[in-house]
């Protein structure tokens, strides 16, 4: 028995070292990492409404979570080591603009060609210090939020050669999510609607991950959602929409524990499968998919005009100090 524990600690103990923070190393410790041998993870994490009861770093804590166990996959692999980044609490088209709402409290995100500038200019520099592997773990659903991360992930294949990959991005890893969801009793199902967000499945996996951090009133929760995409849209379009579209009451630990592993698992296998060479390239991604349906096309639209409207007003200040 004690020498099975003494192996699990080991083991444990191990697989730590080979997760590397970045901001607590030295340049010779980063100088030292073998570029070929070495994943880099970056997190993001938007800050977005999530209706009465859940906190607004929804997203950016599954991200985080996720970023941790893609990390201890892969570094469970012998010979390889994984160098986090610190979070990024950025992204782009909050979920308000289902319901066409430009502003919403909770909801604080940069415009999309600010998140791809990051992405890109993060990229840029990990490229330049010859590092080829980079994963981005950001969990959100927006068409404009995960076509910049898709975009940012071209731009390092094609100028730097190496990989990256935006994992909550590919239809292989969302959709473990989804296909827990099918297991539901139909008449959750029912209940919950198109959800698209803040409903059963979110308020699941935050009971999961961060119990602490649902308001109980999430078991009262009125529903709000619609039994097609349309429909659902509409809802998130009254005036007095509290910012969930779903029925969150339907919330259990049980499934968002469920979706959580499969979820989280998907990441990590697909992550290995990068990494043995698999070419990201022949698996759908959910941005371009979200781009083929009218209704997403439509909430697309409305955060590009309140990304231009921002931009206009930035711009024209700027000009009037002489500023660029
Ligand atoms: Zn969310």
């Amino acid at each position: 028995m004690k020498i099975v524990l003494f192996c699990l600690l080991f083991a444990a103990e191990h697989l730590a070292a080979q997760v590397l923070l970045v901001q607590d190393m030295t340049t010779e410790q980063i100088r030292a990492l073998d570029r070929n041998r070495t994943a880099v993870i970056l997190p993001g994490g938007i800050l977005e409404e999530h209706g009465p009861y859940l906190p607004a770093f929804t997203d950016g804590y599954l991200s985080q979570r996720l970023a941790s166990e893609v990390a201890s996959g892969i570094a469970a692999r012998p010979g390889w080591k994984v160098l986090v980044f610190p979070q990024i609490p950025l992204g782009a088209e909050s979920y308000n603009f289902l319901g066409g709402k430009a502003s919403f409290p909770g909801s604080y995100p940069v415009r999309s060609a600010t998140l791809r500038a990051v992405f890109m200019d993060l990229a840029a520099n990990i490229g330049e210090q010859g590092f080829r592997w980079i994963f981005v773990a950001h969990v959100h659903g927006a068409g404009l939020h995960n076509r910049a991360l898709d975009q940012a992930s071209d731009f390092f294949h094609d100028v730097y050669g190496g990989r990256m990959v935006h994992l909550w991005g590919v239809v292989p890893v969302i959709g473990a999510w989804g296909k827990v969801l099918e297991t539901v009793p139909d008449a959750a199902k029912k209940e919950d609607g198109v959800s698209l967000h803040g409903g059963m499945d979110e308020t699941s996996l935050m009971l999961y991950l961060k119990p602490e951090l649902v308001s109980p009133a999430y078991r009262r929760a009125p529903i709000h959602t619609g039994a097609t995409l349309d429909e659902s849209m509409n809802v998130a379009h009254e005036p007095e929409w509290p910012g969930y579209v779903g029925s969150p009451r339907l919330g259990t630990r049980e499934l968002g524990e469920k979706i959580w592993k499969a979820l989280s698992a998907a990441a990590v296998e697909y992550s290995l499968k990068v990494l043995d060479g698999d070419d990201p390239a022949k698996y759908p991604r959910y941005g371009d998919l979200l781009s083929k349906v009218p209704a997403y096309v439509k909430v697309d639209q409305g955060a590009i005009d309140a990304e231009k409207a921002i931009e206009r007003k930035q711009s024209e200040w700027l000009s009037g100090k002489g500023l660029k």
